[in-house]
């Protein structure tokens, strides 16, 4: 049995061609990279990659990592500049037992050392969001959460092996060295193939709180099914948010146990994940929470298509 799931509808192109790659046997690992180098190879997806947003100076610092189910072998960077891409980079330091998360210009180095490709990440449709936003930062409050989403994708191939890794460039208007769950294993993904893995989006100061990656796949271990456990994790932690401090920022997550069987829980509206497995096709699904539930339903034809509209419009003044 092979399955995989990804955070967000931009997953879907690269999750096709992975489930492609995982019916003729390929390993997780090797999917898994596919799948993200492609949503951070195109340019209109503005909050991975390649066209994703940059922080408060205009510097674009992307984070990236990377968990083998088997070994437990964890590979992250945070902070890096001008490479393609960052979950390769999360990749190759997972084969090493030591030095395996690197920062801003250690990361850099690193990268530069193993031959990663450079590239200017900063494109000329995100300067314009950045000067257009400027703009209205000076009308109104700052809050730099919109438009800000993860890919996260956890991998399950016919050997049994589960692999997880996540790509961003974070929040737009960031502080520079600024970083979020997505680098950090436990927060932004966890992958366990005895158990199954687990990836988040949404606000990483507070998903990286409850560890909530590494709490669902807890979970699952405890007996759970990827569905209970994603819920409960969001629920306590969005509980216990509102209840410390008044306020939980987005929470939404996705897993997959080592059968196959898939969850995904939500605090918001309309999150949208990509679900692929064996003998199904792929399904883009939207999930709503509904007080405390979590509704999960396929995305029709129409939200399909204004999604990639609004990702491809022109940027107007
Ligand atoms: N969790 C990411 C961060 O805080 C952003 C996101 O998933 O939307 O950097």
């Amino acid at each position: 049995m092979w399955a995989m799931i990804a955070t967000w509808r931009m997953a879907l192109e690269g999750v096709c061609e992975a489930g492609e790659l995982l019916k003729k046997g390929k390993g997780a690992g090797e999917v898994v990279e596919q799948a993200i180098r492609m949503v951070e190879d195109f340019p209109y997806y503005k909050s991975v990659g390649y066209g994703g947003l940059p922080n408060e100076e205009m510097i674009v610092e992307l984070d990236a990592g990377y968990m083998d189910g088997n070994t437990l072998s964890v590979g992250a960077v945070a902070g890096i500049k001008d490479f393609a891409n960052p979950v390769s980079i999360a990749k190759e330091l997972s084969k090493d037992n030591v030095n395996c998360v690197l920062v801003a210009e250690g990361a850099e180095k690193y990268a530069s050392q193993k031959g990663f490709e450079r590239k200017t990440m900063l494109t000329e449709r995100a300067k314009k969001h950045y000067h257009k936003r400027v703009k209205k930062l000076q009308s109104q409050e700052l809050k730099p959460y919109d438009g800000h989403d993860t890919v996260g994708e956890v991998v399950l191939d016919q050997a049994g092996k589960v692999v997880v890794a996540t790509s961003t460039s974070g929040l737009f208007m960031k502080k520079a060295g600024r970083i979020g769950d997505s680098p950090i294993v436990g927060a932004g993904f966890y992958a366990d193939s005895e158990v199954g893995g687990a990836s988040a989006t949404g606000l990483g100061e507070d998903l990286m709180k409850g560890c909530i990656s590494y709490e669902i796949v807890r979970k699952m271990k405890e007996g759970l099914s990827p569905q209970e456990a994603c819920q409960k994790a969001v629920n306590e932690l969005d509980e216990k948010l509102k209840k410390s401090k008044g306020f939980s920022g987005d929470l939404s997550v996705i897993a997959i146990d080592k059968n196959g069987q898939f969850g995904c829980a939500t605090n918001i509206q309309q999150f949208s994940f990509v679900v692929y497995r064996q003998n199904e096709e792929a399904v883009v699904y939207l999930a709503d929470n509904v007080d405390g539930e979590t509704k999960i339903y396929p995305a029709s034809q129409e939200w399909m298509d204004q999604y990639m509209q609004e990702r491809m419009a022109p940027i107007t003044e």
